[in-house]
């Protein structure tokens, strides 16, 4: 195992510890207990039924599909599942939650330990553990901002099913926090049971921070609440160490309690201290059945799942022959492996993920897309990885062509054709550039005749000015070198 990050305090060096607890919106049509829709983005209140409004008599039915979804996230995560488990009422009081209590799953949730692989930047990989997961409602939401004295609500979202993921506090930095929830979004996007939609909402995480001496038992903990962006929880997580490396540092102690994130003023603030805790008072609903299914049930939705990240990646060491990091990036999201597999295969596989991970994967960050939003297929990427195999453009005009690609879609050939940027590779053409170029410098051509190999590079340089980059370069050193030997 790798040694963890420390951070240098006025006294010495400082471990940060931290165990996430991590909400993920379940794909599912329907809500928990009701047949209302989970669609996002409909107008307030459209899609809330009368068990989501909490009106009285009203029963709650367990979905289904729902429980599938978690047996399917335990078992991608290497988990115990619980054959048999109890949802319990979590009560308190808050005007987006009208039953007065969150369905929830305390004692006996649906899956119990498990485990996540991350791997870190020193090229280690790290065994992070899964406390447990468990099945909840969410609540609705308050509005604040729609009427100057009134504030209004929306239970849209009042009732759809979360998994909580609890992670065990194994990791040491907001970066390794990071990864891990990266990795665990990769996981769920892949097996299909949370979209990950961080912006939306559809996953969010409470970092649990606290510091001690190397070797020393766990110091004292505060919980930054969500946090809905991987930046965003870094952040969080190194702001709230240095935070408390100061209190310790001077001679202060830490407080148990909830903080929020404020990313504008990059600070952490007090919600609430463990003294004013709710006590939440829970009990087994008496309006659910224990939750239960067979082995054989986890079985055959076991045998259904489709291949994981960390066989993936492993798949894409071994016949691909790419470095562990590399498809590491690879297989971070699970739209990039299949794109990327499209890409590499009849190709060289390592020009296809240079092309994936350098070019696309770049571009798209810097513009701000995800993947599914870019206009540059598999199909025509690996075109233009094949047009400059079969010397139809130089790799730095393949760039050229890319830029266009990815503003408008096109396949590359097009844009070839169009701009005029087929490489010269008649040799009569490129001969007759050269002896221009030559014929126009004769000094350097005497300076290297006389022993400066150097100036090699300048006179590829004239002659690629002079074609627009268009000359075969490899035709073009060969040419140029038997020139002047002459
Ligand atoms: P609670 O029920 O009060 O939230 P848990 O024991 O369930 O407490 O822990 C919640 C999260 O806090 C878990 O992710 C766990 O890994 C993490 N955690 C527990 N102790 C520490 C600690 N000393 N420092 C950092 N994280 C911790
Ligand atoms: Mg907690």
């Amino acid at each position: 195992m790798s040694a963890a990050p420390l951070l240098q305090g006025r006294t010495g060096d400082w471990e940060v510890v931290i165990g996430l607890e991590v909400h993920a919106q379940v794909v599912s049509d329907s809500k928990l207990f009701s047949g209302a829709s989970t669609a996002f983005g409909a107008s307030p209140n459209a899609q809330v039924s009368l068990v989501d409004a909490a009106m009285p008599g009203m029963l709650p039915v367990i979905n289904k599909a729902v429980v599938d979804q978690a047996i399917r996230t335990g078992l991608a995560l290497g988990a115990e599942i619980n054959l048999v488990s109890v949802f319990d009422r979590k009560n308190y009081f808050y005007p987006d939650l009208p039953q007065g209590y969150q369905i929830s799953q305390f004692s006996k949730p649906i899956v119990g330990k498990g485990v996540v692989h991350i791997d870190l930047p020193d090229g280690e990989t790290r065994e992070v553990g899964i406390t447990r997961l468990h099945l909840e409602q969410d609540a609705g939401k308050s509005l604040h901002d729609q009427h100057p004295s009134k504030t209004y609500v929306d239970l849209n979202r009042s009732g759809v099913a979360l998994m909580e993921i609890v992670s065990e506090p194994d990791l040491r930095s907001g970066e390794e926090a990071g990864i891990y929830l990266s990795k665990l979004r990769a996981i769920l996007r892949t097996i299909g049971t949370c979209d990950g939609n961080m912006e939306q909402g559809s996953m969010r995480a409470d970092a649990n921070v606290s510091v001690r001496k190397p070797g020393d038992e766990y110091g004292t903990r505060c919980e930054i609440k969500n946090l809905n962006s991987v930046r965003f929880l870094r952040r969080a997580i190194e702001i709230e160490a240095a935070r408390q490396i100061e209190i310790v540092e001077d001679g202060g102690t830490i407080v148990q309690e909830t903080r929020l994130f404020d990313p504008d003023r990059g600070e952490t603030r007090s919600m609430r201290s463990k003294e004013e805790a709710h006590d939440y008072r829970y009990f087994p609903d008496p309006d659910l059945l224990p939750l239960s299914f067979s082995q054989e049930h986890v079985d055959k939705l076991k045998a259904a799942l489709p291949e994981l990240p960390d066989a993936k990646q492993a798949r894409f060491v071994t016949d691909f022959g790419l470095k562990p990091e590399d498809a590491s990036v690879l297989v971070a999201d699970a739209d990039r492996g299949a794109f990327f597999e499209a890409v590499a295969t009849g190709r060289d596989p390592k020009l296809a993920a240079n092309w994936v991970m350098g070019e696309l994967i770049g571009a798209l960050n810097k513009s701000g897309l995800e993947l599914e939003e870019s206009k540059v297929s598999a199909a025509n990427l690996g075109a233009l990885i094949d047009l400059i195999g079969d010397g139809t453009v130089s790799g730095r005009i393949a760039k050229q062509v890319f830029e266009v690609m990815f503003d408008t879609g096109k396949e590359p050939a097009a844009i070839v054709e169009e701009q005029g940027l087929k490489q010269v590779t008649d040799t009569g053409a490129i001969e007759a550039e050269i002896d221009k170029v030559l014929a126009a410098n004769p000094d350097q051509v005497a300076g290297y005749k006389a022993g400066k190999d150097k100036l090699i590079g300048f006179f590829v340089g004239q002659v690629m000015k002079a074609t627009q980059g268009k000359a075969n370069p490899q035709a073009v050193n060969e040419i140029l070198k038997r020139k002047l030997s002459e």
